[in-house]
């Protein structure tokens, strides 16, 4: 059923595990077509171990990536990305990996945000509050206007430890999915918290993300959403649980897009959709 995925990690950000080539192995024999590693991307100034990898591993990651697409060239499609946060400080350092070609494409993981005194802090815990999540959609935005992101990775993360589906969760959806629509960027129903276990968040027992109320409205909007196995290890790849991600994407009506254009067209820049 699932032929695409653009979410791949590799054992650099230091939470992830295998080999890169395990990944491509396991891929081929799971019936991928297309294969995308998407690595929580390295920053030049923001280090931030056992999170992403370190900036002198860019290098590194791009030649075993291209030799890899290379190798098994004519088993699977293999493109090079990041998984990137909406930081505008970086948006100009994000451009030119896409411009100059060192990678094809970058999905949107708004994970952390620059504080006050320049340290990269999560947006979310377990006291998250509504100004979190207007900040991460306000920054969230950005990012999608910016038009260096092909997908918005889990756009709905925001519900990860927020208690309850309310108006701010509803306004914060509208802004999201009304930028992807104008911007032609896909949102991603992210099959990573799937594989694991549902939480009590609130008074509800659920996942983390996807949210139900999300992707109704995304629906209802007619957004473009894809699927992501969000891959941490090469057997997250083939993992059972992601039919359950699959069938409650199906049960919820979601047409989901299994291509998705993650090829910067750098005389133009964008991407073609
Ligand atoms: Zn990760
Ligand atoms: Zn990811």
């Amino acid at each position: 059923m699932i032929k695409q995925n653009y979410h791949t990690h590799t054992s650099r950000c230091g939470h992830a595990i295998g080999k890169d080539e395990e990944y491509v192995q396991e891929a081929i024999s799971f019936g991928l077509n297309e294969l995308g590693f998407s690595d929580h991307i390295m920053l030049p100034d923001h280090p931030q171990p056992g999170i992403r990898g370190d900036y002198a591993l860019l290098p590194d990651y791009i030649s075993s990536i291209e030799s890899l697409r290379e190798k098994y060239k004519e088993r699977i499609k293999i493109y090079l990305g990041f998984e990137a946060e909406a930081l505008p400080y970086y948006f100009p350092y994000y451009q030119r990996l896409l411009d100059e070609g060192h990678i094809q494409y970058l999905i949107c993981g708004n994970h952390c945000e620059i504080d006050k005194d320049n340290n990269l802090k999560w947006y979310f815990s377990k006291f998250t509050t509504a100004d979190d999540i207007k900040r991460y959609t306000k920054s969230l935005v950005k990012g999608i206007k910016t038009g260096l992101f092909a997908i918005v990775a889990h756009p709905d993360y925001y519900m990860g430890s927020y208690t309850k589906w309310d108006q701010t969760c509803i306004d914060c959806a509208k802004q999201i999915i009304r930028a992807a629509k104008k911007y032609n960027v896909h949102l991603e129903f992210n099959f990573g918290a799937i594989r694991g276990n549902k939480k009590i968040i609130g008074d509800e027992l659920r996942y983390g993300y996807p949210v139900k109320q999300f992707w109704e409205l995304a629906k209802k909007m007619k957004a473009k959403i894809c699927i992501g196995i969000d891959a941490h290890s090469p057997l997250d790849i083939s993992n059972d649980a992601n039919d359950n991600g699959y069938k409650m994407a199906l049960d919820l009506g979601l047409k989901l897009d299994q291509k998705v254009n993650v090829v910067w067209n750098k005389e133009k820049k964008c991407y073609e959709k």
